[in-house]
């Protein structure tokens, strides 16, 4: 049985509830295009598009239509698209990105759904959403594996794992695989093997034209180059190769947490803490809400290690102040990659972005906490992560991720349930961060794009935009692909 009957037969089985019922095709269907104009998608021109995927084609009135539209971030649940493509392999993929250009549609490409800015949803457009390839493939001699790009990390990380593998990537088990690696991939082994893209090997990428196409260091370099970092700009990556390193099952992790009143302290030895940390050690530090509605400060570290190393590197933070509660401890890493999953529900109503910190001035300290703390129905949340280490060591022009000077990373937002509050806390968040801007770089991880404006954008590519925009120029001149952090083209 060839592979596309096979899955016809297995995938479309199991998701024959979700394949559209006739009469969902039986009217035409307005649509909003590329540049937001206005369109119609003739019943026929459905009706074949729905004939050429494996799996399903879903629109308003289709079962699972809302369950499919909705993602991580709840502010975005009124997002209505007019088709949502649900792709099981490649071909589909290139049947979608072929049909959207055909029609000139508005296009969303969904990996794991986490987009904090909601890019991977549109009224009125054509989602491309891979959640269906969810494969992850290893090969032990070489230590690479291959991913789907509707992979989640959880798939990844209990893949590698059961085989004393890692690749290194984020730090939530419910994150894509896919979003997270093209805008860089942060984490908490990254200061030892890297971003994510640094451990990229190659990439399997439809472009705008419909055209498969392979990029590594030996094909296709110049693309190779933009998706290390250049996000979703240049097509849709239908599967991503990556070399592993032998960790786990266990990392030795060390944290402590520290009552409100040290919270100066704590995250200011935080910073003088990690500075001239080994490459081991991956230090996160920050503020949190606890059961009692209260905050805490925790000041934690992952460590790349063997156990005595790594109680002698995380020794100076054990001794640091007077924490409530302070540990060192092996963790089944699986186990503590989602420690954190439930504290980043799905469906909760996100503000949260972030920015670089290249110098440190302890009074950005004393904003964070003035501003900071709780709300009703709010959850308030803000991490320091800390770079350096191999993510530095690679030049800032040997990928698209110009970022590779930055020694910390702050993200700051919250969360709540009630869309009532939303006005009131998206404009909380922003003054927030009105408030903390003088304090850090203007630069930004693409992945922490919240309502940027696309100027903003091309300032944080820094020297690499130029090169990127002849990349878009050359792979996807009419901008099929523009709900990301956008690379305009020029032609
Ligand atoms: C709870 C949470 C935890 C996070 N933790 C981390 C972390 O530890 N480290 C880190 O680096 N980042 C982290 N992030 C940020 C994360 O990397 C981005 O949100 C990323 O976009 C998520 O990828 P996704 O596939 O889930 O997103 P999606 O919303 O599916 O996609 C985001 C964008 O990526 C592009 N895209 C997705 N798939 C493809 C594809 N196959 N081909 C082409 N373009 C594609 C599209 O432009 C899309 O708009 C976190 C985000 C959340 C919400």
């Amino acid at each position: 049985m060839k592979r596309r009957d096979f899955l016809s037969s297995a995938l479309g089985a199991a998701a024959l509830s979700s394949i559209p019922h006739k009469e969902a095709f039986a009217a035409d269907l307005a649509a909003v295009t590329r540049t937001g104009g206005e369109t119609t998608l003739t019943r026929a021109e459905i009706k074949e598009f729905a004939d050429s995927l494996t799996f399903a084609l879903l629109r308003p009135g289709s079962p699972r239509y809302d369950s499919a539209r909705k993602i991580w971030n709840g502010i975005w649940d009124s997002k209505r698209p007019a088709l949502i493509a649900q792709c099981a392999d490649t071909d589909d993929v290139i049947n979608a990105v072929n049909f959207a250009r055909t029609h000139d549609l508005l296009v969303a490409v969904r990996g794991g759904g986490h987009s904090i800015s909601g890019m991977s949803i549109c009224d009125g457009g054509l989602v491309i959403d891979l959640s269906p390839m969810r494969t992850v493939l290893l090969d032990l001699p070489t230590k690479t594996v291959r991913v789907g790009p509707g992979a989640l990390l959880g798939d990844l990380d209990r893949e590698t794992q059961a085989h004393g593998l890692i690749v290194p990537a984020g730090v939530v088990s419910h994150t894509g695989v896919a979003g997270l690696t093209l805008g860089g991939g942060i984490g908490s082994l990254m200061r030892k093997w890297g971003l994510t893209i640094d451990n990229l090997l190659s990439v399997d990428i439809v472009t705008a034209d419909g055209q498969l196409r392979h990029a590594s260091n030996d094909e296709n370099l110049d693309l190779f180059w933009g998706v290390r970092g250049g996000g979703g700009n240049f097509g849709v990556v239908t599967s991503f190769e990556y070399q592993a390193h032998s960790f786990g099952p266990t990392s030795i992790t060390g944290g402590c947490v520290y009552p409100m009143d040290q919270a100066r302290d704590a995250l200011e030895f935080s910073f003088e803490y990690s500075l001239d940390a080994p490459d081991d050690v991956n230090v996160v530090s920050g503020m949190t809400m606890t059961e009692d509605g209260e905050g805490a400060v925790f000041v934690g570290v992952t460590h790349a290690g063997d156990q005595r190393q790594a109680e002698r590197d995380i020794q100076p933070l054990l001794d640091f102040g007077k924490p409530s509660l302070k540990a060192v401890q092996p963790i089944n890493f699986v186990d503590q990659q989602s420690a954190a999953d439930g504290r980043n529900a799905h469906g909760r109503r996100y503000y949260i972005k972030g920015r670089h910190i290249n110098d440190f001035d302890p009074t950005l300290l004393d904003v964070l906490v003035e501003r900071w703390g709780p709300a009703p129905d709010r959850f308030t949340t803000m991490r320091f992560v800390r770079f350096g280490g191999a993510v530095g060591r690679v030049d800032s022009d040997a990928t698209a991720w110009p970022h590779r000077h930055a020694n910390w990373g702050i993200e700051v937002g919250g969360h709540w349930t009630n869309p009532n509050l939303s006005e009131e806390y998206v404009q909380w968040g922003r003054d927030y961060w009105d408030a903390l801007e003088p304090y850090t770089a203007k630069d930004f991880y693409v992945n922490e794009l919240m309502d940027e404006e696309q100027d903003q954008v091309s300032e944080s590519y820094g020297k690499n935009y130029r090169r990127l925009v002849e990349l878009k120029n050359k792979y996807d001149p009419t901008n099929l692909f523009r709900l990301n952090a956008n690379i305009e083209p020029t032609i």
